[in-house]
C-alpha cells in the first residue's frame, strides 16, 4: 500500500446522511487520496467535498472515481477492484436495519475484503480509527494467507 491510498466509499441510502458527515469532518485528509465510489454515494461525496473548498486548486486536488451505483453492479466492481489490488481500504456504511435488492452483492463485497486483508469500517466509529491512523499516510505491507495451495490443487 502507498501513502496516496485508494480509498472506497459506499453508503446503503439511510446511512449516507452519516456518511456525508464524516466525510466533511474529514475532507483535508481525504483530499490527499483517491476515492472510489459506487454512483449515488459518490455524487454525493464530490458535493460535500467542493462544498468544503473553496479555490479551485483545492477543488482540483479532489479525486472521486464513481462506479455504478451499488444495486446496479457498483458493489461487484468494487470487489473486482479489490481482487485485482485497487483499492487499499473500503468504509462501507451499509444498513442493518433494511434489507436490500443487492444483499447478495454486499455480502460478497465484504468476503472479498475480508479474503484480500483490506482495512473495513462498516461504522462510524472503526472509519474514525482508520482515518486517524498514522498508517493512512504511511506505506503498509498487506499481508494475505497463501492461498496456492488452492490454486494449484488437483482436479479430481
Ligand atoms: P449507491 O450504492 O452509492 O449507488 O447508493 C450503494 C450501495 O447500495 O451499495
Amino acid at each position: 500500500m502507498k501513502t496516496i491510498k485508494n480509498l472506497a466509499l459506499v453508503a446503503h441510502d439511510n446511512r449516507k446522511a452519516d456518511l456525508a458527515e464524516w466525510v466533511e469532518w474529514n475532507h483535508s485528509i481525504l483530499s490527499q487520496h483517491q476515492l472510489i465510489c459506487t454512483g449515488t454515494t459518490g455524487k454525493m461525496i464530490e458535493e460535500k467535498l467542493a462544498a468544503k473548498f473553496s479555490s479551485q486548486e483545492e477543488k482540483a486536488l479532489i479525486k472521486v472515481k464513481r462506479l455504478n451505483s451499488g444495486p446496479l453492479g457498483g458493489d461487484q466492481q468494487l470487489g473486482a477492484l479489490i481482487a485485482e489490488g485497487g483499492v487499499d481500504i473500503l468504509i462501507f456504511f451499509w444498513d442493518p436495519m433494511e434489507p436490500q435488492p443487492h444483499d447478495v452483492d454486499v455480502k460478497a463485497l465484504l468476503r472479498i475484503a475480508v479474503l484480500y486483508n483490506i482495512p473495513t469500517a462498516c461504522n462510524r466509529s472503526s472509519a474514525d480509527f482508520i482515518i486517524s491512523s498514522p498508517l493512512i499516510s504511511d506505506d503498509y505491507k498487506v499481508l494475505t494467507k497463501d492461498y496456492s495451495a488452492y490454486t494449484n490443487r488437483a482436479i479430481p
